[in-house]
């Protein structure tokens, strides 16, 4: 801070010293300087002059510039002195040099003038580049872009646009012609609309013209193109506008084959329509069912009373036991058919899915079998709190129901314990329903949950083998999966997997 400044040096010091550090630039420049006079020979050449050209400055200076230039360049280089000496500067132009061991380089050029004190230009002064790796990238560059244009795996199409309409093909790449099936002479005489499917012309003409509004820089549609054999491919086009140096603008086409893709929509489309088909087919069963089985079925039970009260006196013990099994079978079959329309319903009758907070159906669930864990003297351990998923509160409910009423009906001799736990797998919330029951057997898990299948006759537990399948259906519906496993210390554990 207290450092005295070097006094400020004046007239010809101070012009000594900056000449000084001009040549010093000159000297450490990256770019190669030389210098000329009116007759050509090199005057000043400097380190990086000696790294491009091959010559010392020793070699160069005194020299006709010559030494450099391709013959055929002379009269370039003569043309540019003049202009130079007429007063010009030229701030860039591309040539070729020959170096001292005979290698032609690509430079690109800036002359400008050297003048003497008094103002008088004496001579040239040349700064050089060498742009042969540049032209050498430049080259490679293409040739990458020439291959990617090739071998993509999309169609890729450059067409001009003329009155703001498509206008011909310019260029296509060969997975184009494969997908259209012309060649490419073929292709480069049509305009791309000529081989569009009528159905999709009107969109992709309007997308078009927003495009060449210039309310949009890019559509995509999925549309259908017309191969050279006469039959309708999907594809995905995407377009896009490159605004060319020339007046014609040019669109550049991005084409995908999804005829595949289409063809498992229309597929799935279909099986889709039909699984509504037999859900509606199997909601109508169900109705016809509930109504028109389930009449003769009361019919038959109230004959079958009658018959007993009316010829009470005639029928003896063994008649009022069949009359009591008809009206026992008549009820069983009456439950089957309920449990069959609630199988169906499950799919036919689901709401729209909510959040479901599991704590609340499994509430309702327990409040409604209170009587037969109250009659059982069933403990119920809930362990941990319950995930919220999404679903039908209802539907939830019934899965409950059915899982804790199972674990106490097939109890053993022990007082049923039914723990309900919970646990993480991934993305999935596993549900477990546990208990200290009869267990089941390993090689009959997967039958249980089919509809109808029962593991036992209905004087050992009463049921109708629905329950499980029930159960399935609702899990499979939420996207989930139920199994069973046996507990380690007697029992089984069902569990199910939702998404969480
Ligand atoms: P249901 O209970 O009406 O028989 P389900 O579909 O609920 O019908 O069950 C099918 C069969 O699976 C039952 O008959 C029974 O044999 C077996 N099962 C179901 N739950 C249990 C359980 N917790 N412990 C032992 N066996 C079971």
């Amino acid at each position: 801070m207290g450092e005295p400044k070097p006094p400020v040096p004046a007239g010809e010091e101070r012009v000594a010293i900056e000449s000084e550090h001009l040549a010093a630039i000159v000297r450490s420049s990256d770019d190669a300087i030389l210098s000329k006079d009116r007759n050509a020979i090199i005057t000043s050449w400097n380190d990086a002059a000696e790294r491009l050209y091959g010559y010392t400055p020793d070699e160069a200076v005194g020299k006709s510039v010559a030494i450099i230039i391709p013959p055929e360049r002379r009269g370039e280089e003569l043309e540019i002195v003049e202009r130079i000496f007429s007063g010009e500067r030229i701030e860039h132009y591309e040539t070729e040099r020959i170096r001292k061991d005979g290698v032609r380089i690509a430079v690109s050029l800036r002359a400008s003038p050297v003048h003497s004190p008094d103002g008088e230009v004496v001579g040239v002064s040349t700064q050089a580049r060498d742009i042969s790796s540049t032209q050498e990238a430049l080259r490679l560059a293409e040739q990458r872009l020439e291959g990617t244009f090739e071998g993509a795996p999309i169609g890729i199409a450059v067409v001009s646009v003329e009155g703001g309409s498509y206008g011909r093909l310019q260029q296509v790449n060969s997975e184009m012609t494969r997908l259209l099936g012309y060649t490419e002479e073929e292709l480069y005489a049509m305009r791309p609309d000529e081989i569009t499917h009528p159905d999709d012309a009107t969109a992709e003409r309007a997308l078009f013209d927003e495009l060449v509004a210039g309310r949009r820089s890019s559509f995509g549609i999925e549309k259908r193109n017309r191969h050279k054999d006469g039959h309708w491919i999907w594809v995905s086009l995407t377009v896009s506008l490159l605004e060319g140096a020339n007046p014609a603008r040019v669109a550049v086409a991005h084409v995908f084959d999804i005829t595949g893709r289409k063809r498992a929509e229309a597929e799935l489309e279909r099986t889709r329509q039909n699984l509504e088909r037999s859900n509606a087919e199997l909601d109508q069963f169900a109705y016809v069912a509930s109504h028109d089985l389930k009449e003769p079925l009361i019919l038959l039970s109230a004959y079958a009373r009658m018959l007993g009260e009316r010829y009470a006196d005639q029928i003896d013990d063994e008649g009022r036991t069949f009359i009591a099994h008809v009206r026992e079978e008549a009820g069983r079959m009456k439950t089957m058919i309920d449990d069959l329309l609630d199988y169906s319903r499950v799919e036919t009758r689901a709401e729209e899915p909510v959040r479901v907070e599991l704590a609340e159906p499994l509430g309702t669930a327990l409040r409604t079998l209170a009587p037969l864990i109250e009659e059982s003297g069933a403990r119920i351990d809930v362990q941990g709190p319950l995930p919220v998923v999404e679903g039908s509160p209802a539907q939830f409910e019934r899965l409950f129901r059915n899982l804790i009423g199972n674990a106490i009906k097939f109890r053993g001799d022990a007082p049923p314990t039914v723990t309900i736990a919970v646990e993480e797998a991934g993305d999935d919330c596993v549900v477990s329903v546990a208990d200290n029951g009869i267990g089941i057997d390993p090689a009959k898990t997967q039958r249980i949950f089919d509809v109808f299948q029962r593991l036992h006759s209905q004087d050992q537990y009463a049921g109708t083998g629905m329950g499980l399948a029930i159960c399935k259906r609702i899990v499979e519906r939420h996207g989930g999966r139920i199994w069973v496993e046996p507990r380690p210390e007697g029992g089984s554990v069902f569990k199910f997997a939702v998404p969480g």
